[in-house]
């Protein structure tokens, strides 16, 4: 097996979405030459939307690739430097902390935990054996195969909705499956989808199997309320049921509250020199000002504490 490469850096982000990406634009202007681990995907969540409207200063629509792509010019302009490759463990015990890759040990001084945040699973029968093959965790990734089909939403939340709505471009007809009787998305979705002719609604109703050979063909749903089973046919199925935290990298090691990292109001970890931003600290809000603002806080911590 070959040798793993050692690199010392005095700061090391891990993640790369906004918030690491926001922590690593002024880590690099304030010279401490940070290293950011991209992990699985580059610019992390926002990557998967078509449409960015809300990030200010950016008034025109922007996929969320290419807005992230700017975090990583800006990054990179002010010379941090981009590793395509995840964290695989970290040794919190001493410092320099020790964080290995598949291919690469850093010796990093000073640490910056941006792990975000991911979709949540249904975990019904059926579900994971159909993933790729019908359920769908992005509908800007998957959207355009499922054109002229019927397919279902489920969840209730703005992410949901939202999905629902970009899904009309495409599909026949989109069914949200929610399981009460009102949504919890923003006024501005809910009013759009509640207008859209193409979306219908399945109240009070959660989803039990996913059935399907080679593809999904139906969904069995059961009312909450009245306990009564159906088999409803769909050709695709698009889950939005919420997020958790990427926080695996730190069972163990860190105290974790349901799976966040506790910070303090300055973004500082348990552990002096560890800092934490981003929706594995909170992903109350989950949008990419607030990640950005707290990797831009955590940034500016470290540079304080090492000041
Ligand atoms: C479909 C969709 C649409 C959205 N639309 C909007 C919108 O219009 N406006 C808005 O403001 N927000 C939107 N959001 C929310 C926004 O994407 C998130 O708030 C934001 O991406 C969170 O950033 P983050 O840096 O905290 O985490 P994430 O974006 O989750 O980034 C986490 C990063 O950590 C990396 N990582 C994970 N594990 C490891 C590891 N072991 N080692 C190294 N790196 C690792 C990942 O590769 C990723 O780069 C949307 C989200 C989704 C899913």
């Amino acid at each position: 097996m070959k040798e793993k490469s050692q690199q010392n850096t005095k700061v090391l982000i891990v993640g790369s979405g906004a918030a690491g990406l926001s922590a690593a634009i002024y880590t690099a202007r304030a010279e401490l030459e940070p290293v950011v681990l991209t992990g699985p995907t580059l610019g992390g969540q926002i990557t998967l939307t078509a449409d960015v409207e809300n990030y200010p200063g950016v008034p025109d629509r922007i996929s969320g690739t290419e807005l992230i792509m700017r975090f990583v010019d800006q990054a990179e302009k002010f010379g941090a430097k981009i590793d395509y490759a995840a964290a695989e463990s970290i040794d919190f015990s001493r410092r320099p902390f020790v964080v290995e890759t598949d291919s690469k040990v850093y010796h990093a001084e000073n640490l910056i935990l941006a792990t975000g945040s991911k979709a949540v699973a249904l975990d019904v029968p059926g579900e994971k054996e159909l993933t790729g093959a019908g359920v769908s965790y992005c509908a800007t990734c998957d959207g355009a195969f499922f054109r002229g089909k019927k397919v279902a939403v489920v969840g209730g939340g703005t992410s949901a909705v939202e999905e629902a709505i970009f899904l009309t471009r495409f599909v026949e007809k989109v069914t949200i499956i929610h399981r009460r009787d009102q949504l919890r998305a923003d006024a501005a979705a809910q009013k759009a989808a509640k207008s859209n002719p193409k979306i219908e609604f399945l109240w009070d109703t959660v989803v039990s199997e996913v059935i399907g050979e080679d593809f999904v063909e139906a969904l069995r749903v059961k009312n909450v309320k009245s306990g009564a089973e159906k088999v409803i046919p769909f050709e695709g199925v698009f889950v939005f049921i919420g997020h958790r935290p990427v926080s695996n990298l730190y069972e163990g090691k860190l105290t974790l509250e349901n799976g966040q990292i506790p910070v303090d109001l300055h973004m500082r970890t348990e552990v002096p020199g560890v800092y934490a931003a981003g929706e594995t600290v909170d992903g109350e809000y989950r949008q990419l000002i607030v990640s950005a603002a707290q990797g831009a806080q955590a940034a500016l911590t470290l540079i304080k504490d090492l000041a």
